[in-house]
């Protein structure tokens, strides 16, 4: 059972601009109302576009619509939205909408992790179940700014990149945005080196909820994490991430994590209740979630690609900082790679994503060390796309030979080309006890059994702990 994803969409709307705007078309007002430490806070909202003509604000959902209430225009006159839809007429140059929103109500009604939670007095909601879609009369998609007015004891954590008192979507619509965390909540953000230089930020909303493992136990998890994720990429991969940790009862380890990369990268991790230390340290949804983000978005039918990249590497970032052993990782492979055979037999079109992407990158690490002698691997193939622009950015949406070119670039030679040349679109029949018995690993039994006179012996000897 797969206990993650990434969202899969194509977010990026055509003619968006990427490029920083001075300033934003909308901005949306927000004051949180307090409702006591059992309850996500209330939004009163108002949401203002610069305009002449007319805004229609268009809601994601039936649910949205059901909690979006006493919606109002600037001159503070009632209008009708029953069917999910705001027409407002500008006035003075601004179409303003006024609204409050039950988060509380809304996200308990809804309760699912991929939409909006309450946990005590917070939520965490994807933002466009309490923000609806501004369609400008021009068509053009606007860059909105949110600003939060808050009581102390209430705050906002938005997975957007922050601009002067606020949050900026841009380059991508309210539908497509990521998490935010309202209410009261732990949070702790993390100062980390950014791949790019400079640094990068980490910033953990921990909803309430009871966890088995203690405060200092989470957080020394989870920077240690992003630091063995640091150590392979040689930097933290996008300059800021928002982490919604969502402590779920009666379940152990780490129950789900999904990441979604619009407007700034969120990702949101579901911990049970009952999550040792032990099982937090050995579990692979995080390590996983954070490769995600140092990859562009890969046009195409490139799903393989990416959830390939971060099934190969996630164990291999986790070898590499001393929280699994190197024999694991062989053993992982040994039983879990024939379960990509299929996908490369269909030509990169059908099977696993996970696993046949896996084995995709399994053979191109081997090939990108017997082509340069063992002084590069598939981590310099990853860093240099990264460096060259490739993080999961939501500007950031490259064709795959876009990202093999980038890949080759830092490798100097075509390596990367050369392995979807060889199995895109062609059916490749890959003899796995062959390919182990020339890296020399066995599994006997439960036990790793390595070869060092195997033909390959010297490419398995730097593939997971890295090395020339
Ligand atoms: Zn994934």
């Amino acid at each position: 059972m797969r206990r993650c994803c990434f969202m899969v969409a194509l977010w990026l709307v055509p003619g968006a601009a990427a490029s920083a705007a001075t300033t934003a078309d909308c901005i949306a007002n927000v004051r949180l109302e307090d409702r006591g430490p059992e309850r996500a806070p209330s939004l009163a909202v108002a949401f203002t576009c610069r305009t002449d003509g007319t805004v229609r604000f268009v809601a994601d959902s039936a649910a949205t619509t059901a909690h979006l209430r006493d919606a109002r225009d600037g001159s503070d006159s009632p209008i009708e939205g029953g069917d999910g839809t705001w027409s407002v007429q500008a006035r003075g140059g601004n179409a303003t909408l006024r609204y409050s929103f039950d988060l509380s109500a809304y996200a308990r009604d809804v309760d699912r992790v991929t939409a909006a939670v309450e946990r005590g007095g917070a939520a965490m909601a994807i933002l466009s179940t309490w923000l609806p879609e501004p369609r400008l009369p021009s068509g053009a998609v606007p860059v909105i700014d949110i600003r939060v007015a808050a009581p102390p004891e209430l705050k906002a954590a938005i997975a957007l990149p922050p601009v002067d008192g606020g949050w900026r979507l841009q380059g991508t619509t309210v539908r497509f945005a990521g998490y935010g965390v309202i209410g009261r909540f732990d949070r702790e953000q993390m100062r980390l080196p950014a791949a790019g230089g400079g640094s990068a930020t980490l910033d953990i909303a921990r909803l309430d909820g009871a966890l088995a493992v203690s405060r200092p136990e989470l957080m020394d998890w989870i920077r240690k994490t992003a630091l063995a994720h640091v150590e392979y990429w040689q930097g933290f991969t996008t300059s800021r991430v928002l982490l919604a940790v969502v402590p779920t009862p009666g379940r152990p380890r780490v129950v789900f994590g999904r990441v979604v990369p619009g407007g700034g990268v969120s990702v949101m991790l579901q911990v049970g209740s009952r999550a040792t230390s032990p099982e937090l340290w050995d579990d692979w949804i995080l390590p996983h979630e954070f490769v995600h983000t140092g990859m562009p978005m890969i046009t195409g039918r490139a799903n393989w690609f990416m959830e390939g990249a971060a099934t190969y590497v996630e164990p291999v970032i986790r070898a590499r900082a001393g929280f699994k052993r190197e024999a694991e990782v062989w053993r992982e492979w040994i039983e879990q790679m024939p379960r990509g055979l299929s996908a490369l037999r269909s030509g990169m079109s059908g099977g696993s994503p996970y696993w046949g992407g896996g084995l995709f990158m399994l053979l191109s690490d081997i090939e990108i060390r017997r082509a340069t002698s063992g002084a590069k691997g598939l981590e310099h193939c990853l860093r240099g796309a990264l460096r060259a622009g490739g993080d999961m950015t939501p500007a950031e949406r490259w064709p795959l030979a876009t990202f093999a070119q980038r890949c080759d670039t830092a490798l100097g030679r075509p390596v990367m080309a050369m392995m979807l040349e060889r199995h895109l679109g062609r059916s490749v029949e890959v003899d796995l006890p062959a390919l182990w018995r020339d890296l020399g690993v066995t599994l006997n039994g439960a036990r790793i059994e390595t070869d060092d006179s195997a033909p390959l012996a010297w490419i398995r000897r730097i593939l997971v702990m890295g090395g020339a």
